[in-house]
């Protein structure tokens, strides 16, 4: 064996036992959200830390760096899409990110995040907005602390935006959301202006058991492997993999909403097929998983709402849901087709629906920029929530708790980075679908017959099995033939709503 093949083996053994610590931290922060009794929280509080504590050495060896270095010119003498090649490009770019962030900081930051997290838990329900601000301002200083370890950005919101959609930018962000706006406003406003949609039939009783095992039984249908991944209850549903033999998704119910357990079952499962998809040859590696978190919400919004919101796929799935649920014998295809695409302005973005979605997102990947550029003081954000609200959507939140206290993200993690992904992926979604229409223009027609297999199996080939080989921006370019483009998105909602509202 050459030298090289020996270092590219010593390289190996080290990174997948980093993906083993990632892993085995997956698989108790999964524990965590669906089965530990609250009882076990300070003890698996400590596990994770140490847990945490030890992958982080581990990734930031310097050895690993010796052995990165000694194989880059290796590295670059195979072609780019070579699976050694790629290995060795993807691991250098962790690494350098890792090394750049002392372990001191992170602990900071882990420890800060528990305390802001715990402490939002609370006062989002007791609509105390002074309660965490102190901590949304340390938050936010530590977030531009982040920023500053790499030094050379064009904005200071472009370190966090790598570190879940790597080599977007904030420029390139902005202008892709102006255009998106500029040609959403009028769309919204054309349906926001005539009568809302009727969704009664979706707020009967529907025991919750049948739901999630119709739920189930349509995932599995659509293309998620139990045999490699199981479902339980969460109350925020979320996916989670440890291998690509052993992916987990959750999800919630409520006896009169039918729309939130399955629709959330399915965009779960377009995540849980996406890691699923990878090439097992991938498993344990750092190219395991998905590329992006725009490319990752690009198939849970594909499934969800491109696929399990259209008209084809309830031709098929209709009658058997109206054998499951009496009450919904004597509503009309129809009736139930309009009720699960109802467009309205609201308050929540987790339940805004796929039209007005994106000025959620808008809003707040605005403020987050605003915040680090100092152009906007954590005091004034409530207030600055309201007004953006009343501008866009036209309505006032008439509380913190439906206003700027109802996201998560903030509070668990840092200022900056954390909304884009969701347009993205909703642009990303119909860009992909679209490609494979045009490569397989028959799958609408065997989506009515129940047949989904032609569209999951072009997705895997051109995104899942890729893993994390090409970045967000190569996969789109090979998968589609062109960069992020919103035509796509915009045509899709045009065809779509024009059958449901006057456009
Ligand atoms: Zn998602």
């Amino acid at each position: 064996m050459n030298e090289m093949q020996t270092k590219l083996n010593e390289l190996k053994v080290r990174l997948e036992e980093v993906k083993a610590l990632n892993n085995a931290q997956a698989v108790l922060s999964w524990d965590q959200s669906t089965q530990m009794p609250p009882g076990g929280g300070a003890a698996r509080a400590k596990q994770l830390a140490v847990l945490a504590q030890l992958t982080q050495e581990k990734a930031i060896d310097p050895a690993i760096g010796r052995l990165l270095d000694a194989l880059q010119k290796y590295g670059e003498s195979l072609p780019y899409d070579s699976d050694d090649a790629s290995l060795i490009r993807v691991a250098r770019r962790d690494y350098e990110r890792d090394v750049k962030v002392p372990a001191e900081f992170m602990a900071r930051f882990s420890a800060h995040q528990a305390e802001s997290y715990q402490a939002w838990t609370q006062a989002r329900p007791a609509n105390d907005f002074d309660r965490v601000s102190p901590l949304l301002e340390k938050t936010l200083d530590l977030s531009r602390e982040f920023a500053n370890y790499f030094p050379g950005y064009e904005h200071i919101a472009d370190p966090l935006i790598d570190l879940s959609d790597y080599g977007m930018k904030v420029d390139s962000i902005r202008s892709l959301f102006k255009e998106l706006r500029a040609r959403m406003v009028p769309i919204v406003k054309a349906i926001t202006s005539q009568p809302v949609a009727d969704d009664n039939c979706l707020k009967q009783s529907f025991p919750e058991a049948e739901q999630i095992a119709f739920g189930r039984k349509v995932v599995e249908r659509l293309g998620f492997d139990f045999q490699r991944g199981r479902q339980d209850m969460s109350p925020h549903p979320f996916t989670t993999s440890f291998s690509v033999g052993d992916v987990r998704i959750t999800t919630r119910v409520q006896e009169r909403d039918l729309g939130d357990c399955l629709f959330s079952i399915i965009h779960e499962s377009g995540h849980g097929m996406y890691e699923q998809g990878v090439d097992p040859a991938y498993d344990g590696t750092p190219l395991m998983g998905g590329t992006s978190s725009g490319v990752h919400e690009s198939q849970s919004r594909l499934w969800e709402n491109v696929v399990g919101r259209s008209r084809g796929f309830w031709e098929y799935f209709y009658p058997e849901l109206q054998k499951t649920f009496l009450n919904l014998q004597k509503v009309s295809l129809d009736t139930f087709y309009r009720a699960i695409n109802k467009v309205e302005r609201s308050l929540i973005r987790t339940d805004a629906d796929e039209v007005t979605y994106n000025l959620h997102v808008m809003m707040r990947f605005d403020f987050e920029l605003q915040l680090l550029e100092g152009k906007l003081e954590v005091q004034d954000l409530p207030e600055a929530w309201r007004e953006r609200f009343r501008s866009d959507l036209g309505l006032v939140p008439p509380d913190h708790k439906n206003g700027v206290l109802q996201d998560v993200h903030w509070f668990s993690g840092f200022v900056g980075g954390a909304f884009q992904g969701y347009t993205l992926g909703n642009l990303l979604g119909a860009q992909f679908y679209a490609a494979a229409l045009k490569a397989h223009p028959e799958i609408p027609a065997e989506m009515k017959q129940g047949r989904f297999n032609r569209l999951h199996i072009w997705l895997k080939e051109n995104l899942y099995r890729h893993g994390r080989k090409y970045t967000a921006a190569e996969l789109v370019q090979k998968a589609t033939g062109s960069g992020i483009t919103i035509d796509p998105y915009i045509a899709y909602l045009q065809t779509k709503y024009a059958t449901l509202y006057k456009l």
